[in-house]
């Protein structure tokens, strides 16, 4: 796409604006929400939310598709059939989907396209593909008795989601329950809706039948806690804070101790020795805190760098954070977009504000840029000798905003990186193996990077441990979330 297809589509693209209840687009009765656009700060579009009332009807839906098997019941092949059939329609419709997520939540269109959507793509056809091989199990007891070990669909899913990957985040949930048998219930999050609207038309599209996905786009207070409560929901999976992962473990907890899967937030260091390749190291943890304006649940927003390469890692960081300045998402060229909406600048820029009353010394940023726009675009944002014990330090800032320590040695660098309430990622860089092991079997985190950064796969499971919570994402590990195993016993004649 060239820069002005990009506008242009901008100005052209169409999606629901409804609630997908029961294979229908309906009106909610929890009122008209208005998207606003932080390129600009413009209206982009109406949608309609869902009350309590209309949550439980999607979830009536979903129930009744599970388990009347039009869905549950459909042979693994069939159902990948359809999710194949969805991954293509996804592929056809790229450039929408991506102009789409530039308008709701900022990111560069081009990087929608090329990371978020190859990620839609691939992942409804890797678990459309996987479900037909695989198997379950027959254990060797005695001559007499017959044992089955079988996976069965866990039933109704209620997945919420958050906006800084609206459609990646969607489709990690989706794509595994819906291959395995589950229905599913989708609430995007409120600033990202449209997105998610035209996936799931593309769903209905594909072949998925009425019911088996349902869409309610609405307040998370709201929609969202209607389904942490309802009684009917059977698995949560949620993608999103720390303090609303723990909210819907309460939910669970007060209602039908339904399973709740959470995948939270993070603070995650790049951790750079003396004997690494600095240039590399330096540039891809600058890229790893400045990439998706740092709304990034693995965002590198620690630097601990060895104190004898200090100055030489903090020039290159420097050069990639003038590189990397805020710009429209819809020019193809820009390297950072905005943040999601004025709101979270605020709070992006009230942390920055704390954080200079810290003990660290502000290197560049720190103020919001490009306001005569009427967008929310903010600066990369670099904060120099933060003592660890600072908020800057502990906190989740989910924003451009780097906070950068030293330390004397390997033990003290283990320390500090594991020092956080948190547990999602962290990066080693050294060119010593002993050193890349041993500091990777002592980090407290879900994934570890040796030398690079945000590598993935979806053969590779990806989620955390501590508060970062718990359950993974991709790979075949993720098809247990979504699963119940049932043994069958059998007395042989
Ligand atoms: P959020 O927790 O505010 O919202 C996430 C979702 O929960 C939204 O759909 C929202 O409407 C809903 N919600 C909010 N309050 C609710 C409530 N009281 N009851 C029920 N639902 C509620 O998160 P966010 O601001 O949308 O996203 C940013 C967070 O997501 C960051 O903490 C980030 O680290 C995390 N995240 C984690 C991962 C991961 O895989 N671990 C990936 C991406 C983002």
């Amino acid at each position: 796409m060239t820069v002005t297809d990009w506008q242009a589509l901008a100005a052209r693209v169409t999606h629901p604006s409804g609630l997908l209840i029961d294979g229908a687009w309906v009106d909610g009765t929890g009122g008209r929400h208005s998207v606003i656009s932080p390129i600009d700060g413009a209206m982009i579009a109406e949608v309609s939310f869902a009350s309590e009332y209309d949550v439980d009807l999607a979830v009536m839906s979903a129930r009744r598709a599970f388990e009347d098997g039009r869905w549950s019941h459909k042979s693994p092949l069939e159902r990948k059939e359809i999710l194949v059939r969805w991954s293509e329609l996804c592929a056809e419709h790229s450039d929408e989907l991506a102009v789409l997520q530039a308008l709701e939540m900022g990111k560069p269109a081009r990087e929608a396209q090329a990371v978020d959507n190859r990620a839609v793509i691939r992942t409804l056809r890797w678990f459309g593909e996987a479900i037909d091989k695989v198997l379950d199990e027959i254990p060797n007891t005695a001559r007499n008795s017959l044992a089955l070990i079988q996976r069965e669909p866990a039933g109704v899913v209620a997945a919420i989601v958050p906006w800084n990957f609206p459609l990646t985040m969607a489709v990690w949930k989706v794509a595994p329950a819906l291959a395995v048998g589950c229905s599913v219930v989708l609430k995007p999050a409120e600033a990202s809706p449209l997105s998610a609207l035209l996936f799931a038309q593309l769903a209905l599209e594909a072949g998925i039948p009425d019911g088996v996905l349902n869409v309610v786009n609405g307040h998370g207070q709201v929609a969202g806690q209607a389904l942490g409560r309802h009684m009917d929901v059977d698995v949560v999976t949620f993608t999103g804070s720390t303090a609303v992962g723990a909210k819907f473990m309460e939910y669970a907890a007060q209602s039908n101790l339904k399973r709740v899967w959470p995948e939270l937030g993070g603070k995650s260091a790049n951790v750079i020795f003396p004997d690494a390749d600095i240039a590399k190291a330096a540039s891809t943890a600058a890229g790893s805190i400045f990439y998706n304006a740092g709304q990034m649940c693995t965002a590198g927003s620690r630097l601990l760098v060895h104190e004898s390469i200090h100055d030489e890692v903090m020039e290159h960081v420097l050069r990639a954070a003038a590189e990397t300045q805020p710009g429209n998402p819809l020019l193809a060229d820009t390297p950072m977009g905005t943040v999601v909406s004025a709101a979270h600048l605020t709070r992006i820029h009230a942390m920055v504000e704390r954080a200079r009353g810290e003990s660290g010394e502000l290197l560049t940023g720190g103020e919001a840029v490009l306001q005569e726009t009427g967008g929310s675009y903010y600066p990369p944002t670099v904060f120099d000798h933060v003592d660890p014990s600072d908020l800057l330090a502990q906190e989740e800032v989910f924003g451009p905003v780097l906070a950068v320590t030293t330390f004397a040695d390997e033990a003290e660098a283990v320390r500090l990186a594991n020092g956080t309430q948190y547990g999602l990622a962290s990066a080693v860089w050294t060119c010593d193996l002993d050193r890349a092991v041993r500091v990777s079997r002592d980090l407290r985190v879900g994934v570890v990077w040796v030398n690079c950064y945000e590598e993935g796969d979806l053969t590779v499971p990806f989620g955390g441990v501590k508060q970062s919570g718990f359950g993974r994402d991709k790979s075949l590990h993720a098809l247990d979330k979504f699963t119940d195993i049932k043994t069958t016993w059998i007395e042989l004649a």
